[in-house]
């Protein structure tokens, strides 16, 4: 993969984890710089499958909801009690903050947190990160991330409110939520398939990824409804999965 950005996926089960799989979490590396971004249930374990924890250089973590930042506390058990690695850098809102702060008797000195605000950057070796507000019950940080001049884009949970083009023009990749099926469109703040290809095609995505379908959403229809939002070919997150941004 050389210098080349790429995003892996540790978990993209909108919600809860379904059969087998991991809630949202994401491996982003260019060189030798790793960041995860979220850390849902079953992504730590998937985690150690793609590298060394020991080399990881950050944790972005995008809003308070468990489904996004859970295994925080068992990757400080590891960290702590079994690998013995401290002084890992953690970004996140206030409120994820205060959840785990409540959850982990102590962050430091295993966890380094950085309380990250919509508007701010953050630059992790090659890797340049800009965080917006979403359209979300809590406050949640979509994050644009961009290394050697490619560009991924991903929404966290947002409903339609979301403007995805805030955080700057030019998207290679949008990676973005689609939990919901056809028929529940609007009831929550989350996007539906269509919703998820119309921000893809507005703001001129060169391709368009979705995550967090809720298990039980049938896959194909989600891709075709966005596929046909969007105007073009759409792709879905699996856990496993490298994506060359
Ligand atoms: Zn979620
Ligand atoms: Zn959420």
């Amino acid at each position: 993969m050389g210098d080349a950005l790429t995003l892996t996926v540790l978990g993209c089960s909108g919600s809860y984890a379904g059969p087998g799989d991991a809630c949202s979490g994401y491996l982003v590396r260019a060189g030798d710089t790793a960041v995860v971004l979220d850390l849902g249930p079953g992504t730590f374990a998937n985690l150690q499958a793609h590298v060394d924890p020991a080399e990881v250089d950050g944790l972005v973590l995008t809003h308070e909801h468990p489904d996004h930042w859970v295994d925080l506390p068992i990757l400080r058990n590891a960290f702590r009690y079994v690998l013995d690695i401290e002084g890992l850098d953690v970004y996140g809102t206030e409120g994820t903050r205060a959840l785990a702060t409540a959850l982990i008797d102590e962050l430091p000195p295993t966890l380094v947190w950085h309380t990250a605000a919509p508007g701010e950057t953050l630059a992790v070796g090659p890797l340049a990160f800009g965080f917006g507000l979403t359209d979300h019950p809590v406050e949640t940080l979509a994050v644009r991330i961009e290394a050697g001049g490619r560009t991924v884009l991903y929404s966290a949970d947002t409903g339609p409110g979301w403007d995805p083009g805030l955080l700057g023009e030019g998207v290679d990749v949008l990676l973005c939520e689609a939990s919901l099926g056809p028929e529940h469109e609007g009831e929550v703040l989350h996007l539906s398939a269509r919703q998820a290809g119309g921000l893809a095609r507005a703001i001129g995505a060169d391709r368009l990824v979705l995550t967090h379908i809720v298990p039980g959403v049938d896959e194909d229809t989600q891709r075709t409804l966005a596929a046909a939002a969007y105007g073009g070919e759409v792709a879905i997150a699996t856990t496993g999965a490298t994506f060359t941004i």
